[in-house]
């Protein structure tokens, strides 16, 4: 049902015209680079290097769909009381939310001090982090996930942007596997610098438009667009345009497994950063 409503989204959006113009700077001159399932085009901006889906998502296509239909196995299906007890017995220990990983290489930039998951479904990773040390707090679009952490795992998972606010500035902001979700990563890049004190750190995940298996792959690569993901976002973006909202030119990392995070030497030469995953480390001026 949820696929039927958003094909017919994507072609009322198509016969209405939808500009194809670049969902983050806005620019006219967007390159088509492939084809999906005949409704959805990969396009690039060459002014800002974004790679997104058109049809484009609107905010309320975003907020009407994380309320309601997105569901996708371990990211947001929400576990039953024993479940949670174990976990947060053994602390999310080898299960798909363990954060461990995530927050040893957050510990190497920034050892402690207030930090906001951006995007933290029912706060499996703020409570992680609060168990490592830090004053997290999570921002979760939906609601009844929000909730859910609330109640389940007693950790503070706002739903409510204000709030959110209110807390500011944060020391370090963590954000996994969000950006690629969002209509535009524009607003989540404003929130990023506004939310950040000076010196503060956005440690960033999102699945690499940019590595091997993208390239290689082109839209055959699961991540790269769908109903989810409005972009493929890529290590050269970030370089490009963090900096323009206020970040100091960030760092790159691209994993292949949990065993390469201790031997994590950031790399900047965005040509080596094959894997399926890209890790973006950005200190706010
Ligand atoms: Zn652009």
């Amino acid at each position: 049902m949820a696929r039927i409503r958003f094909a017919i989204s994507c072609l009322e959006k198509q016969l209405g015209g939808q500009a194809r113009s670049c969902p983050f700077c806005g620019s006219r001159e967007t390159v088509f680079l492939e084809r999906k399932h005949l409704l959805l085009e990969l396009r690039r901006c060459p002014k800002c290097d974004l790679q997104f889906r058109w049809p484009k998502d609107t905010l309320s296509d975003n907020d009407g769909f994380y309320q309601n239909m997105y569901e996708e196995g371990a990211v947001t299906a929400l576990p039953a009381s024993e479940t949670i007890a174990l976990l947060r017995k053994t602390n999310f220990g080898g299960s798909p939310m363990d954060f461990s990983d995530r927050i040893t290489i957050l510990e190497s930039l920034l050892p402690s001090g207030k930090v906001l998951d951006y995007g933290s479904s029912w706060g499996y990773a703020v409570y992680q982090l609060i168990r490592a040390g830090y004053d997290a707090i999570g921002w979760e679009l939906s609601r009844p996930r929000a909730e859910f952490g609330r109640k389940m795992l007693e950790v503070p998972v706002e739903a409510d942007w204000s709030a959110i606010e209110r807390r500011a500035p944060f020391d370090g902001i963590l954000s996994s596997h969000v950006l690629e979700h969002l209509p535009s990563p524009r607003l989540a890049f404003d929130a990023f610098f506004r939310l950040l004190g000076p010196g503060g750190w956005v440690l960033i995940l999102v699945p690499n438009g940019g590595g091997k298996n993208a390239r290689e792959l082109g839209v055959r690569w699961g991540p790269t667009i769908g109903e989810k993901h409005c972009s493929a976002l890529t290590a050269s973006f970030f370089a490009k345009n963090l900096v323009t909202f206020g970040f100091e030119p960030p760092r790159f990392a691209s994993r292949f497994g949990r065993e390469a995070v201790s031997m994590l030497p950031w790399d900047d030469d965005l040509r080596k950063l094959e894997g399926d995953e890209l890790l973006i480390a950005a200190r706010r001026r």
